[in-house]
């Protein structure tokens, strides 16, 4: 469905990007796998998306930093030849409630999951616009739509990315390109491992299909959106949450 295109995944050496990176591969698209410190994942990952018969290539950049971001677009425009799919899906969480969040935790996360959506899609927009053709998915969240105890940063950072999302979609729509984002619920990674059973079983009772999801889950939404399926929408933020938010 994607045999030819070139994708360049942020945060994928884990989680919710790994799986995003691998059903592009399935899906016949060429790779840039990004991670900033798991670098023995990223390598591996690379290996079982070249065993799947795609181009691959993983590149570790902080794409809360400007010119590493720039360094990521470059890579992948050298080796595969284009950037047709970014998915802007890096991502950190520093809980806390506000009253003892430090500066450093709230500008920390604002800087990895918002800063890092402006980097790669302004390095990597110039290059769709020139093509006429690109998908940017932005990787939001629930709680950048209905706030969050505990994550002033997070939801702040996350509810930007949607009025980015927002105006982008508008800044390139008839360049041919779309713009949308994804907001998962609680998708059974790393950064929800971390939470207590107790914990996990209320959420739950917040969720209409009462269980958290799993990475495929977002995965196979990026490849909608991706792929001809989605190319009528742009501008959008869809929930991929079990019923959370509606
Ligand atoms: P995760 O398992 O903690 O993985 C995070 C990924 O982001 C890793 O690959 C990590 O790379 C990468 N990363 C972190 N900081 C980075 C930086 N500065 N530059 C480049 N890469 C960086 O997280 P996840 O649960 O898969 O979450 C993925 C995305 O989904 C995030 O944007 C998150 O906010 C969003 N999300 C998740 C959930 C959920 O329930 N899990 C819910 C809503 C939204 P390294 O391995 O190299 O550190």
């Amino acid at each position: 469905m994607l045999k030819g295109k070139t994708a360049v995944v942020t945060g994928a050496s884990r989680g919710i990007g790994r799986a995003i990176a691998l059903k592009l591969a399935e899906q016949g698209a060429n790779v840039v796998v990004n991670y900033v410190h798991s670098e023995t994942e990223g390598q591996k990952l690379v290996e079982e998306m070249i065993g799947l018969g795609v181009r691959a290539l993983a590149v570790k950049a902080d794409v809360s930093i400007f010119d590493e971001a720039a360094q990521l677009i470059a890579c992948a425009k050298e080796e595969f030849g284009s950037v047709d799919i970014l998915v802007n899906n890096a991502g950190i969480t520093r809980d806390g409630l506000i009253m003892r969040m430090s500066e450093e935790d709230f500008n920390r996360v604002v800087q990895v999951n918002l800063n890092g959506v402006f980097n790669c899609s302004r390095h990597a927009v110039p290059l769709m616009v020139k093509q006429r053709s690109g998908r940017v998915i932005n990787i939001t969240s629930v709680a950048g739509m209905v706030g969050n105890a505990g994550q002033v940063n997070y939801a702040a950072a996350k509810a930007g990315i949607v009025g980015l999302t927002k105006s982008l979609a508008k800044e390139v729509g008839s360049r041919g390109i779309t713009v949308n984002a994804i907001a998962p619920g609680f998708i059974e990674t790393d950064m929800t491992a971390v939470l207590t059973d107790k914990v996990k079983d209320t959420l739950k009772e917040s969720i209409a299909l009462k269980h958290f999801g799993k990475p495929e889950n977002i995965a196979d939404t990026v490849i909608f959106l991706a792929s001809d399926t989605g190319e009528y929408i742009t501008g959008q933020v869809i929930c991929v949450d079990g019923g959370m938010v509606f």
